[in-house]
């Protein structure tokens, strides 16, 4: 066989400049006309990034609020992350499961230290929903039963099993049938959860903050009549950690706040520096699992695994979850000062705030990105911010100003329904 023709042949298409000399319509050029459709993007291209602070092909500066959708808690080109990753894939890139390793080792290691109460063993994979996944799968084992019971409005990501935990239908419809036996009930309303959770209930599945949701925390009663009722009834607890883990709520893990013992967590997100990372974190009351009845080839791979040490070990030395209920404090108060008949409600735990407003958030969106802010939506009218933990207080006053701002320039309150109510 002609090995330069073939070669030739491959490569015969023009190829795309290295990112460093790429133009913006270049970039957004070829996404827009190779990538899937599954995103709807906003027009800068994203090419830097140094703590709370981002750069677009254009050099323009943001304040980023959108925080990798909570996957850059320790802050962008964390140093101490680099160094981590760079020695460790300089020493070995690649060891499966089918062996044990140093980094791994000393990860779950430290996990097991930092996990609530109860934690004792680690299953490691690649994002959060399949830290969902894993979850209900072991829920499933442990229990022998099938029933899944979340929330609406939870979000817990986008595989087959996530999926049919996940509540919108926007999300779901699509993809019907999804897998048998989850159910959906009101968030917080435990005369529901009293109705339902039965013999064939195997877990209940919830965030205590709901995210992608609204940014709206559980209630106390409502958490602990569930954890109850799971006790009472041979259902397992699972608590989806997945974007409240890590700091963001102004503790580890957000279920600290609530004092509740979960049977799993699954976490992800900020767990290695923004590398992709999730984990089951497994309770001792949970039945050993079997050999092959689980598993994943890049779960626990080294060069992640010392990304995740160096993350924790960061987060541990800064405070930042006590960084982050500080700085949470200061934002609602700070943004509470907004007098505006837009917003119809602030709230929030540590570093995650959702504003709801009377409209549709996309307008001011962009409208706070054309003045240098970036921030996220939580369903169609609520303005979700989750920057980096290491965000200074002064960049925090600078997005409350600019909110302040555009607000009131965006047009006059216009009260949507918001349909998952
Ligand atoms: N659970 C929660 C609570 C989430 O917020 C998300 C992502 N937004 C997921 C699960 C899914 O995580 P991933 O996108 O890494 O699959």
């Amino acid at each position: 066989m002609d090995v330069s023709n073939t070669q030739s042949s491959v490569h015969s298409k023009a190829e795309a400049p290295s990112s460093s000399n790429m133009k913006t319509e270049e970039i957004i050029g070829l996404e827009s006309k190779f990538a899937s459709g599954v995103y709807s993007k906003r027009p800068i291209a994203i090419v830097r990034g140094e703590g709370a602070r981002l750069w677009d092909s254009e050099g323009r500066e943001y304040i980023d609020c959108v925080g990798g959708q909570g996957s850059a808690n320790v802050g962008h080109a964390n140093p101490e992350v680099i160094q981590a990753v760079k020695d460790q894939i300089a020493r070995l890139t690649v060891a499966t499961e089918l062996f044990f390793n140093d980094q791994r080792a000393a990860l779950m290691d430290r996990l097991v230290r930092i996990a609530p109460l109860g934690i004792n063993r680690i299953f490691l994979c690649n994002s959060g929903a399949e830290a969902v996944e894993g979850a209900i799968k072991i829920a499933r084992y442990h229990t022998k039963r099938t029933e899944i019971i979340a929330m609406m409005r939870g979000f817990h990501g986008r595989t087959m099993g996530a999926l049919s935990a996940t509540w919108d239908p926007k999300y779901r419809e699509p993809f019907e049938p999804l897998v048998p036996d989850f159910r959906h009930i009101p968030f917080n309303n435990l005369d529901r959860a009293e109705k339902l959770i039965g013999e064939k209930t195997a877990a209940v599945l919830t965030e205590v903050v709901q995210g992608e949701g609204g940014v709206r925390p559980v209630y106390m009663d409502f958490i602990h009549g569930i954890e109850k009722l799971c006790r009472e009834r041979g259902a397992l607890l699972i608590i989806d950690e997945v974007q409240t883990g890590f700091g963001r709520t102004g503790k580890m893990f957000a279920l600290e706040h609530f004092n509740i013992s979960p049977d799993l967590v699954s976490v992800a997100k900020s767990l290695a520096g923004g590398l992709p990372m999730g984990a089951v974190l497994i309770s001792d009351q949970i039945r050993p699992l079997e050999p092959q009845m689980h598993g994943t080839t890049f779960g626990g791979n080294p060069v992640l695994c010392a990304a995740a040490r160096a993350a924790l070990n960061f987060i541990i030395r800064r405070n930042l979850p006590e960084q982050a209920a500080v700085l949470g404090r200061f934002m609602l108060d700070r943004l509470a000062r907004i007098r505006s008949p837009l917003i119809r409600e602030i709230r929030g735990m540590g570093l995650m705030i959702g504003i709801e407003l009377k409209m549709k958030v996309t307008p001011i969106l962009q409208a706070l990105m054309d003045n240098g802010v970036l921030a996220l939506p939580a369903g169609p009218n609520v303005l979700r911010l989750l920057p980096p933990l290491v965000i200074e207080r002064r960049d925090l006053e600078i997005v409350a100003a600019k909110l302040e701002e555009v607000l009131p320039k965006t047009g006059s309150p216009v009260v949507e329904e918001n349909r998952h109510e």
